[in-house]
């Protein structure tokens, strides 16, 4: 297996930038970008879809020219639905100004989800 990926993005080859000049004088080239395999924080599970991109901007191309394909794969058919407990609305006033003679309220509403009713598997 290779030590690294290309990038995924459609357009990856099409951005001027330096590092993707690649070639000898007179048939120069811009090249998609060469990812290497567990690069620093890209081993990192959240960082995963980065072994694939080079950057967000091509991962988001990405998903445009492939969007139809991707939905296909775990189309949402139905809408799904996390259980809460009754939500409470609470407001609070909050002072400030040198002598807190200012003050405003707001007003948030505690979501709390109802781990007896979950719904969620595993
Ligand atoms: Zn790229």
């Amino acid at each position: 297996m290779s030590d690294h990926n290309w990038c995924h993005g459609p357009q990856c080859h099409k951005q001027h930038t330096q590092d993707r000049i690649r070639g000898v004088k007179g048939s120069k080239v811009l090249r998609t970008k060469k990812i290497k395999h567990n690069s620093n924080y890209r081993s990192h599970d959240r960082y995963n879809m980065f072994n694939y991109f080079c950057n967000q901007s091509c991962l988001m191309d990405f998903i445009r020219e492939h969007l139809q394909s991707l939905i296909a794969i775990a189309p949402r058919t139905e809408a799904l639905e996390t259980p809460i407990l009754n939500p409470e609305r609470k407001t609070h006033t909050y002072h400030y100004g040198f002598n807190n003679e200012h003050s405003y309220n707001r007003t948030e509403t505690k979501i709390e989800v109802d781990n007896s009713r979950s719904t969620d598997v595993g």
